[in-house]
């Protein structure tokens, strides 16, 4: 018998830090979620909160003073953050994005500049690839960065920077080479901190979810940074910025399942009270069976994103596949069932007075960023013709 076939379940810790979130998430973020969505602010009791227990920035490796959780716990806190409060989840989940190009590929020195900082929960990092004419197709980018004796001079405008105007540091990626033969050869990643001179941040995006979390544009006016402030080597930007996505994608789809998961409790809630017709509308087999459909599609949402980063933790080569898989599938759950968990509650579940039509709404962008899911389509169809 195959001796890994028992090893087939999450490790003792996990399920140990799984509780520990949960019921942090259920006393210190859960409160404040719907009213974070309402005034569109910035869940600062959740950022305390997480980072006074140490679940902030969890994948910060151990030599840089952090807790040097695996990527599977990584995605467990983002789930269980999400599953109370999506704008929230953003926190760990953006500062793994943010430092991930410099785990990846930055120098000692650079990794020790960022990392302790993060770790410590004194600094988040944002991450920086998009821009207005470069959303999909992001080695059309404009933003040039040039060297100029010892510093590197950052021109041109980034847009839809989750976490842009709290965060400390940003990943940046620009053009140095405008005349690549292939344009994503030309383009470097730097760390940009901000109080960098002609370093700015635009007004917050009026958004349709994940309200709590501020996305801006960030501006870079002549902005000079040290020249030691490049990641890897001059060419290597859109390399690491998309290598940095196979390791954050399950982290987006942790995000999905735990909002679908926490849509599914209260439906779960909502239709053992709800009485029509002399009795619960739980007692409906109509009622039952989407319940069931929606637990169904969790759970294989479940096992897909924890597999997918277990592979990006073990560096497993050719990974693409499965964590683009991991955040589609994942996702595109979250919005159904969040879409279910709405139809359940029936006209109280288009109200503000429940939370699932905000789970609904926070659902929806985590089919649209760190890449479209027509864009996971791109990668996983890719996969499967080469094989
Ligand atoms: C709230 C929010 C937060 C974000 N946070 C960040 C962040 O922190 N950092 C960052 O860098 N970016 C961030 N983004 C940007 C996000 O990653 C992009 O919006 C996304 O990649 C899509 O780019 P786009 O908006 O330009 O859409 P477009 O590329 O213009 O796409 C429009 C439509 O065309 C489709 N499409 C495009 N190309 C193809 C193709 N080849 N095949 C099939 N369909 C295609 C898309 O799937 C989509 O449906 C964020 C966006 C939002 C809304």
């Amino acid at each position: 018998m195959n001796p890994s076939f028992g090893t087939y379940q999450l490790a003792e810790e996990h399920e140990a830090l799984r509780e520990a979130v949960r019921s942090l998430a259920e006393k210190e973020i859960k409160p404040y979620a719907a009213e974070v969505d309402e005034n569109e602010r910035f869940p600062v009791e959740a950022h305390n909160a997480l980072v006074k227990a140490g679940f902030a920035a969890v994948h910060v490796p151990e030599s840089y003073d952090g807790q040097g959780a695996d990527s599977v716990a990584t995605c467990i806190v983002i789930e269980e953050v999400a599953r109370v409060c999506a704008s929230s989840s953003l926190i760990p989940a953006v500062n793994k994005l943010g430092t991930m190009p410099i785990l990846l590929s930055a120098s000692e020195e650079l990794k020790q500049l960022v990392m302790p900082s993060i770790a410590s929960g004194e600094a988040m990092a944002s991450y920086a690839l998009s821009e207005r004419e470069a959303g999909s197709d992001t080695a059309s980018m404009r933003t040039r960065a040039v060297l100029d004796g010892d510093h590197w001079v950052l021109n041109g405008t980034k847009c839809w920077i989750t976490n842009a105007g709290e965060s400390t540091w940003y990943t940046v990626m620009a053009v140095t080479d405008p005349n690549a033969a292939k344009k994503s050869a030309g383009i470097s990643a730097f760390v940009v901190h901000k109080d960098d001179p002609g370093f700015s941040v635009g007004p917050k995006e009026r958004k349709l979810g994940i309200k709590g979390s501020p996305t801006r544009e960030i501006y870079f006016e002549n902005c000079t940074i040290p020249a030691n402030r490049i990641i890897g080597e001059p060419g290597t930007g859109l390399k690491t910025a998309l290598k940095t996505l196979d390791h954050t994608r399950p982290t987006i789809g942790a995000q999905a399942l735990g909002i679908a998961q926490g849509a599914l409790e209260a439906a779960v809630a909502y239709v053992k009270d709800r009485k029509q017709f002399g009795k619960s509308i739980s007692d409906f087999q109509g009622v039952q069976f989407m319940l069931a459909d929606m637990a169904m599609k969790i759970e294989a949402a479940r096992h897909m994103v924890y597999v997918a980063a277990a592979k990006a933790e073990r560096g497993e080569a050719n990974i693409g596949f499965i964590t683009a898989a991991a955040k589609c599938f994942a996702s595109d759950v979250a919005m159904e069932v969040t879409t279910d968990a709405v139809q359940l509650f029936g006209g109280a579940g288009y109200t503000r007075d429940f939370p699932v039509e905000r789970m609904m709404r926070d659902a929806k962008i985590t089919q649209i960023y760190e890449g479209t899911n027509q864009i996971q389509r791109v990668v996983m169809s890719r996969a499967v013709l080469n094989g």
